[in-house]
């Protein structure tokens, strides 16, 4: 979803720098988000940037625009060709969820118990061999 900004806004021109998509701008009477510009900081960020400074809270989500991840991430790559996006905590843990689990075949063995012994590195010694067959 885009964001959207309301008649509560006071103007105070702190949230248009911010925005990595250049996607607000002063409109007739108060600031503006241009949807088609906005993708909730989506390939940026975390959060919603604009969200974060406003001191009133008046930059809510645009129910006209709802949207999903892969949507916006659509739109970063449209708006920004040839950028990676950034590994926000939110692409990875998305990324992470969308990866199968390793085989069983491919995941590195299990550390011996404590205390288990490798037969094969401790050959048993033959002095005492002996005295038990004798
Ligand atoms: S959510 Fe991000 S991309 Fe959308 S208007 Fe706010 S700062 Fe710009
Ligand atoms: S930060 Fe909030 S109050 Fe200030 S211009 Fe942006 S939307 Fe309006």
């Amino acid at each position: 979803m885009a964001l959207w900004i309301t008649d509560e806004c006071i103007n105070c021109d702190v949230c248009e720098p911010e925005c990595p998509n250049d996607a607000i701008s002063l409109g007739a009477l108060i600031y503006e988000i241009d949807p088609g510009k906005c993708t909730e900081c989506v390939g940026h960020f975390d959060e919603p940037q604009c969200v974060q400074v406003c001191p009133v809270s008046c930059i809510p989500v645009n129910p006209a625009f709802v949207e999903t991840r892969e949507q916006l991430l659509a739109r970063f790559v449209r708006l920004h060709p040839g950028r990676t996006p950034a590994m926000t905590a939110a692409a990875a843990s998305s990324a992470s969820a969308s990866l199968p689990a390793p085989a069983a075949a491919d995941r590195p063995p299990d550390p011996p118990a404590p205390g288990a012994r490798d037969a094969s590195q401790h050959p048993p010694l033959p002095s005492l061999t002996a005295a038990a067959q004798g």
